[in-house]
């Protein structure tokens, strides 16, 4: 997984952003803008201009997740008490919760019908209330508490709150079965905290450190060390759920514009050249050729080493029938040399010829993904032979990459990977989430 830069989503704005969830491959985005109404913008292959939700709101806004069609905005009305608009085939009326409130209210998602509601009341304890069949009453958590109070979505019968204790620290209680005592999280904060949705056993949590940078933590099996994001912000962060290998991160910039980074799975395979004769088409050309093939289905080819051979022995590899699975003692003599790889990298060596002659052969060793590549290879077969490495089957079509009558004969440059062989790629060892 790799932070992916900010990015601007334009407008000035004068609240913290907050987000809902991914659902269906859309974003949403809520801010308050500079004529104090409640603005919208989301994403669905861009980003779309912003709504306004009207109204005059005196809180930032703070959203729930989208849930069979179904999204939910808080915000602190000009009256001081929580009110509740949600969009299902255009947006609802303002609904009031009832209440006086002394915070800006902060939203779990929800889960089998059900959607809970934080906010910190006159005695500046963290107060519940939720939605089933109607609206419950208030129930106080206990705690005084000096933030504004931040929820996750439910996971398997949990639901986690973070909060800003009297100490400043990041507090933590989560109810499964009736709710747990604060559990602290460490550190001096300077926002409150803004937490994602459960996801995969995972749970990530943002906050301002005092170098009003943004900090994030997670929690898998115990909570890791925070990590910085880098940037001086102006916002607390805010934070979307996990999408399909995606979480959102929104912040208010020192421009006072609502900035958005994202952290993403990157499918990446790790690749390492070993030259016993240099090819006639160069190393730096074929990965160039490799990248562009591998780019159209989002799988990114690093090259991690070089290193020369001086194996003149095996310069011109027996490789038998060229079968996976099966290798010569030659083959194996060569893959043994795997400086600088980790265990699923992929190492290419480029000799002289192959006996039989082919432009390159893919069978390896258990344990020791590779390939070779003969000095009169094409273009394209650099990227091929690690196509068969990463799973792929020849196929009897000279527009793609894998085919098997030859990439000499390719008549379409660059050929085409398909979808279905990108998920071969991705599901391979040899593909690594970096
Ligand atoms: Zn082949």
């Amino acid at each position: 997984m790799t932070w992916l830069g900010w990015e601007s989503l334009g407008g000035t704005l004068t609240s913290d952003p907050a987000v809902a969830s991914w659902a269906s491959g859309r974003l949403d985005v809520f801010a308050r803008g500079t004529d104090n109404a409640l603005w919208h913008k989301w994403y669905q292959n861009g980003w779309s201009g912003w709504e306004s939700l009207g109204g005059l709101l005196t809180s930032g806004p703070a959203v729930a997740a989208w849930s069979a069609g179904r999204l939910d905005v808080f915000v602190r009305g000009t009256d001081n008490a929580l009110w509740h608009k949600w969009y299902q085939n255009g947006w609802s009326g303002w609904e009031s919760l009832g209440g006086l409130l002394t915070s800006g209210p902060a939203v779990a998602a929800w889960s089998a019908g059900r959607l809970d509601v934080f906010v910190r009341g006159t005695d500046n304890a963290l107060w519940h209330k939720w939605y089933q069949n109607g609206w419950s009453g208030w129930e106080s958590l206990g705690g005084v508490l000096t933030s504004d109070p931040a929820a996750v979505s439910w996971a398997s019968g949990r639901l986690d709150v973070f909060a800003r204790g009297t100490d400043n620290a990041l507090w933590h209680k989560w109810y499964q079965n009736g709710w747990s005592g604060w559990e602290s999280l460490g550190g001096v904060l300077t926002s409150s905290p803004d937490v994602s949705s459960w996801a995969s056993g995972r749970l990530d949590v943002f906050v301002r450190g005092n170098d009003n940078a943004m900090w994030h933590k997670w929690y898998q099996n115990g909570w890791s060390g925070w990590e910085s994001l880098g940037g001086v912000l102006t916002s607390g962060p805010a934070a979307t759920s996990w999408g399909p290998d995606r979480i959102d991160t929104f912040v208010c910039g020192t421009d006072n514009a609502l900035w958005h980074k994202w952290w993403a799975r990157v499918p990446t395979v790790r690749v390492h050249t070993k030259v016993l004769t240099t090819p006639n088409v160069a190393v730096g050309t074929v990965l160039q050729r490799m990248r562009e093939v591998y780019g159209t289905v989002g799988v990114h080819v690093q090259h991690a080493s070089t290193e020369n051979l001086n194996l003149p022995a095996l310069n011109d590899l027996d490789v038998g029938e060229c079968v996976r699975g099966r290798t010569t003692a030659e083959q194996n003599q060569l893959y043994a040399n795997r400086n600088n790889a980790g265990p699923n990298d992929v190492v290419v060596y480029f000799v002289r010829t192959t006996d039989p002659p082919f432009n390159g052969c893919a069978a390896h060793p258990d344990g020791r993904p590779g390939a070779v590549v003969a000095q009169g290879a094409t273009q394209w077969t650099f990227g091929h032979e690690v196509g068969h490495v990463l799973g792929l089957n020849h196929v009897n079509d000279n527009n793609r990459l894998m085919t098997g009558n030859g990439t000499a004969n390719i008549t379409n440059p660059p050929p085409d990977l398909i979808a279905a062989e990108r998920d071969t790629m991705v599901a391979s060892p040899f593909t690594q989430d970096l």
